[in-house]
This record gives C-alpha cells, structure tokens and sequence, in this order.
C-alpha cells in the first residue's frame, strides 16, 4: 500500500494541488462599486446544489456586509487575494436565464460600469417572501392592467398585413424597423406579432416612453390581450412592481409593457421585443447605468435569438442608417388607416406678421398669435372641434429683465436665467430654486423689471381673454404633477370638456384624441436653436410629431396645423411641411457624415464636474493630456478624436460647474475600450471631481 500512496502522493505534487483541490471558485457579481466581478469560494455543500450555476443570485461576504450577487463564472484562484466563502444560494431570486446574464456582461462592458450594479437592475425592489409578508393594501390608482371586454380586432390594411406577414416570415434574431406615418396603425401591427407570440407558448416585452405610457395605451393592449398583460412603470408602488415581475417571471402573465426598465425583467421566454417610438431619447437614461434601451433592446434580442421591432413615424438617425444599410429589415406604411388624409401644413412666417401689423397699426392679438392662427382656432371651436397649442416652454415669461440695466435674475445654483410664473414668481428650471419678482431692480436705482419672452402660461393666459367662451387647460409640467393628473387632463380632452389644450412636448408623445383637428406651434424655433448637433433632427421630429396629432380620426377632409416660425426656411420645417422624412434623413445625414457625427461615427462625452471651479477646470484638461497620452500609445486609437474640453452648454448645476470632453471615432470597439481604459483608474482625480464617461451620449447639455 506503500506504493499506492506514492503514487497519490506524486500526482498531488504533478498538479500542484493543495489540500483544497476540490475546492471551487467563482466569479460573483456584487453590487458594490467595482467594475469586475469579484472570486469567492464555494463551500461543497453549495457547490453541489443542483441550483448552482451561473446566473443564481448568491449570498456574499463584502467586508462586515452581506450583499445578493449572481454567479458568473468559474474560475482560477488567486493566490494573491485572500477568498471568502460564498455564504449561500438566494432563495429569493431565480436564476438568471443564459442569454440574460451575457446581456448584463455585455451592457457592463459596453457602458462601463459596475456589474454588480448592472445586475442588481435585473430585480425588484422587495424580495419574495418580504413582498408575500406585507399586507395587500388598496391601491389608490385604478387597476394596473384592467380586465376589460375584449374587442374584436379590425380588418387590417394592406399595408399592415404585409408588414405582419414580413416580419413573422423571418425567424430567430432579426431587427426591424417599421417606419409608419402617424396614424398608420403601428400599434395595431404590435399586438398582433404579441398575440402570435403568446399563442406560441413565448413572452414579450413592450416598450414605450415613459409619458405614453398612458391608461389610453394599455387598455387597447388589454382590449385585445386580455389577462396576459402586465406593466411596470415608475409609478407603481414597489410592491406593486415586484407583484408585476413576478407575474411575468412565473409565466402568469406574458406580454410586459413598460417604460425602458422593464427590459430588465428577466424573461424565461423571451419571443419578441418591441420598442415603440423608437426615436425617443428618452429611452437614453442619462444617470448611473447610461444605457440606451432601444440600443440594449436590440442587443438583448440578439443574445435571446428573438426578433426586435422598432417603431416610428420619424425614426432616429441611428436606426434610419442600419435600416438603409440592410443591418434591419425596413417596412413602411405611407399612409393613414381608413384611408384618413395626413394633415395640411401651413407656415407662418412670424417676421412678416409682425411688419404688416407695424405697418397697419393693428394690434389687438398677442404679438405670438398669428392672424391666421386666430382665425383658425376660431373657426375650429366654431366646428365644436379640439384645438391644441404647443410651446417648448414653460412659464409666463422665459425671464424677466430690467430696462435701465439690462440686469436678468439668474439662479445662483445654475448658469440659467429664472422663469416667471404667475404673476411674481420666478422660478428655475433645473434644481426648483424659487424666489420672488422683485418690483425694483435689485442692481440699479431706476429699473423696474420687466418680462420678456414667452411660455405656455402667457399663451393660456391670451387664450382666455380673447375666446372667453372656450375651455382652455393647460398640460406642461407646471399643472402635471402626477400621472393622475395627466390620466385626468387626457380624460377630460377625450371626453371634450377642453376645447383648448396648451401644452409643451408632453401634448406631442403619442396621444390619440379623436377631436382634435387644430395644432398650432406657437413657435417652431426653440427647438432647432439648441447647441447640440441632434438639434435639427429633434425638431423635425417635434414638428412631425406634433402635427401627427392632427385629424387622426376624420373621415373627411384633413386635420391642420399651422407652424409659426421666425425662420420659415429652416430644413427642418421645410421637409415636415412636405411629409418628407426621407429627404430630411438625406439632408442631414450628409452633414453627420461630413463632420463625422453619429450614426456614422460613434461619439462618447466625458463629464467632469464638481462644486470647485478650479479643480474641475484642471482635472478636465488632465483627462484631456491623458486620453493624448492613451492615443499615443496604441495605433488602436490612431482614429479616435478628442473634442475639448469645454464648458458644458449649461456649465453649472445646482452648484456643479460642468465640464466636458467628447471622444469620437469610427470603430465602436476602440471608441469603447478608449473610453474603459480612460476611465478606470481614477486615483488620479481630486476627491471633489466626478468623472463619468456616457457611451452614445443623447443629451449634450
Ligand atoms: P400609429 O401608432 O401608427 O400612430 P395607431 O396604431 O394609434 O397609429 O392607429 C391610429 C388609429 O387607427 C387608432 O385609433 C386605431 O385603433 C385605428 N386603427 C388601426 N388599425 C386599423 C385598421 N386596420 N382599421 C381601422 N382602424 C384602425
Ligand atoms: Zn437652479
């Protein structure tokens, strides 16, 4: 037996083994901070539990702490780092499916940042027994997803038929985009692909923005899927979410309609996203994890071999140019179901206006109400139609400013001027700062402040003085503070006891009112005047939007919209006013390829911020000799070019100043490991300096 020793005796030696050999380590993701996951050690009574594999939420030691992590990998041990022991499997959550943990690993990659965090977005917020320990309260909003009579479904148009037809004639992962005039039927297409998919045993995900995620929506949804819908938004109580996500994890529920979020229920079935208003940047979150849900939606689909459906009446650059260049399938409808005509457009040059009253001496409109405008809305509550004014501003006034000495009241938190609301309050936008208006200017000895500019409180304001007989309501984020303030101001415009809606975009996202023939923008240019290079593409998507709202249910004759501009040749109102979407995504698809902009090149912008003026100056242009340095070093990075770094458009926030620096290049992969190598180690910034870096920044302010 001597000889039977030796011999395990000198295999332990070949191997290197120690007395642990058995002993297995794993990869864990943790939400704590790191970029990478962290190795532990598994005890044998864990490792040969048959739910022990990756993607099973965990129990781990992190310091004094214990946190829920999910398994990833096996792996080698490090001898360098002293391992502890995984504490045990979490009974509370259930495994991740495969193609949803590549998912996690590819969106942590993909938009640096911490696994761990990535993958505590994959469940609720209370865990399963805590959730069925709590008592069932009564929720004070109507039901989340209400039972309802089912319809039957209408005859489908051609147009919607073939694109039916084209996208369930293709299997496995494929995107496509179905470009679709507003009031083409787009939804309609949506449910029926989500019925197949549930007759077919499989679940999907509905995604729209946040703001159309009206009652309106989901209960044509329940309408015609009856029980098998669920949904999840911001607004639902935790408990109310977790109840949602388990609904659709345990297969009771199989089609989940949500704001982007919802992408992250993980699914054991996943058969089909769709992403509704896919051109929405909304669907960018612009916090934390600063993914793009359309964009994370299609890589989602690809890792679960699903199709992906985006959908849009103007969709983005982005999803335009993958379309043209056959990454997705492409569909289109050109036109309006019931053969409903698309609204005319007419503009008004504001210019012009004012010089004929000038010249005339008339003067009893506002100076932002054209004559035609006037009329128009006359003539429409005359019909006993809808009217809906839009403006991309709040307030009575954009600001107040005094005539001696030119002095505006700003926030002294942000780089911003105040608003005026009411009749002396001013207000700033971006951190609720509120001081009152002054009746003598605080800077000199004459002055009396005075208003200028516009908002959509001045414009209810007129409206009520000069057709006293109407209903005016106003719908911006002054008087919606809720969603059930919006779910009551869309009851009371569907059940007509608002003749005028005066609103900012809020009025544009999707909603379907069957009286409105009228839309007026007030005036088209404040969207098209931002310094961001997405600004002519975001207006003409306004603009396209908003009129879209427009006679979507007349049978005969056509909706109107009247757009008032002091820049009547701008591209962007150009090409709405013909119905031109393609022609506007060639125009401005030659500047982005010109100047090297998205959807040809990738862009990445770095923030550097913090409340010391000085250190976050210096840090930016360290990070800017760094990122130099970085280039240098790698003929990888020979493409990348580095803009900046300049004060951000709004270059303080609630006391930050803002700096940024934007990365571009044409590979994507060396965009990204740029940017991940630039990122990771900090230690050379200033406790006081944040340094984020957004992959595909949307919002450039
Ligand atoms: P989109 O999302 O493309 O703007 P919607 O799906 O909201 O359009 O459809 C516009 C209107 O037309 C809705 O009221 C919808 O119920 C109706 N509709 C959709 N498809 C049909 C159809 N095939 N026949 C009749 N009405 C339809
Ligand atoms: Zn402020």
């Amino acid at each position: 037996m001597n000889l039977s020793e030796g011999t395990t005796g000198s295999n332990l030696d070949l191997f290197g083994a120690s007395p642990d050999a058995s002993q297995e380590y794993w990869k864990v993701a943790v939400p704590a901070g790191m970029l990478q996951a962290l190795t532990y050690s598994v005890p044998l009574s864990i490792a040969r539990d048959e739910r022990f594999r990756r993607g099973q939420g965990v129990i781990v030691p992190l310091g004094k702490r214990k946190l829920q992590g999910v398994l990833l990998d096996r792996t080698e041990r490090d001898e360098k780092i002293k391992t502890k022991d995984i504490i045990a499997i979490d009974e509370d959550r259930p495994c991740l499916p495969e193609p949803f943990v590549q998912w996690l690993e590819w969106l942590a990659r993909y938009y640096v940042w911490p696994i761990g965090h990535v993958a505590e977005m994959s469940f609720p917020l209370l865990d399963k027994a805590k959730n069925a320990r709590q008592k069932e309260r009564k929720s004070k909003h109507a039901p989340i997803a209400p039972e309802l009579e089912l319809t039957r479904p209408p005859e489908l148009t051609a147009e919607q038929a073939k694109v039916i037809g084209d996208i369930q004639a293709s299997s496995g992962f494929n995107a496509h985009l179905v470009h679709g005039v507003t009031g083409s039927g787009k939804t309609e297409i949506y449910m029926r692909l989500l019925e197949k998919v549930v007759q077919n045993g499989q679940q999907g995900i509905v995604l729209v923005p946040e703001i159309s995620l009206t009652p309106q929506l989901i209960e044509r949804f329940t309408r015609r899927l009856g029980n098998a819908v669920a949904v999840i938004h911001s607004h639902l109580t935790p408990r109310e979410r977790t109840n949602q996500w388990w609904a659709m994890i345990e297969g009771k529920k199989q089609v989940l309609i949500g704001a982007r979020s919802a992408l992250f229920c993980p699914l054991p079935n996943l058969g089909m996203i769709v992403i509704d208003e896919e051109h929405e940047s909304s669907f960018k979150q612009d916090e934390k994890l600063k993914y793009n849900a359309r964009d994370a939606a299609v890589m989602l689909a690809k890792f679960s071999k699903c199709p992906v459906v985006l959908g849009s009446a103007t969709p983005s650059l982005e999803t335009w140019h993958n379309a043209k260049s056959g990454r997705y399938k492409y569909h289109e409808l050109k036109l309006r179901v019931a053969d409903r005509s698309m609204p005319t457009i007419e503009v008004i040059d504001l210019r012009e206006e004012r010089d004929v009253r000038k010249q005339t001496g008339e003067n009893d409109l506002p100076f932002w109400m054209s004559q035609t405008l006037f009329t128009a809305v006359k003539e429409t509550l005359e019909k006993n139609q809808q009217s809906a004014l839009f403006l991309n501003r709040r307030g009575v006034a954009q600001a107040v400013v005094c005539p001696a000495c030119g002095y505006v009241p700003e926030c002294p938190n942000c780089a911003v001027k105040l608003t005026l609301h009411g009749k002396s309050h001013l207000l700033c936008h971006y951190c609720d700062y509120h001081e009152s208006m002054k009746e003598r200017c605080t800077q000199c000895p004459d002055g009396e402040p005075k208003p200028i500019g516009l908002g959509t409180e001045m414009i209810e304001n007129d409206l009520v003085r000069l057709f006293p007989q109407a209903r005016v309501a106003r719908m911006d984020r002054d008087e919606i503070a809720s969603r059930e303030d919006l779910e009551r101001m869309i009851k009371d415009v569907e059940n007509r006891e608002v003749d005028i809606l005066v609103g900012t975009q809020m009025i544009a996202k999707g909603l379907d009112f069957p009286g409105l023939t009228l839309v007026g923008m007030v005036m088209a240019d404040v969207a098209f005047n931002l310094p961001d290079f997405r600004a002519s593409e975001r207006s003409f998507q306004l603009l396209t939007q908003v009129s879209g709202r427009s006679g979507r249910h007349l049978d005969e004759g056509a909706g109107r919209v009247i757009i008032q501009t002091y820049n009547p040749e701008h591209p962007s109102i150009q090409f709405t006013c013909a119905h031109d979407f393609e022609g506007f995504a060639k125009f401005e698809l030659s500047f982005r390829e010109m100047l090297g902009y998205p959807p040809f090149w990738r862009l990445a912008s770095f923030r550097i911020q913090g409340l010391d003026f000085e250190k976050v100056t210096s840090t930016a242009k360290r990070l800017r000799t760094r990122a130099q340095a970085l280039q240098a070093r790698s003929p990888n990075f020979a493409s990348i070019e580095i803009l900046g770094p300049a004060q951000a458009p709004l270059a303080k926030l609630r006391n930050n100043h803002r700096w940024q620096l934007l990365v571009k290049g044409p590979d994507p992969a060396a965009l990204v490991a740029f940017c991940r190598h630039l990122s990771e180690n900090q230690d050379w910034v200033p406790a006081a300096v944040k340094v984020v870096v957004d992959i595909d920044a949307v919002h450039m302010l």
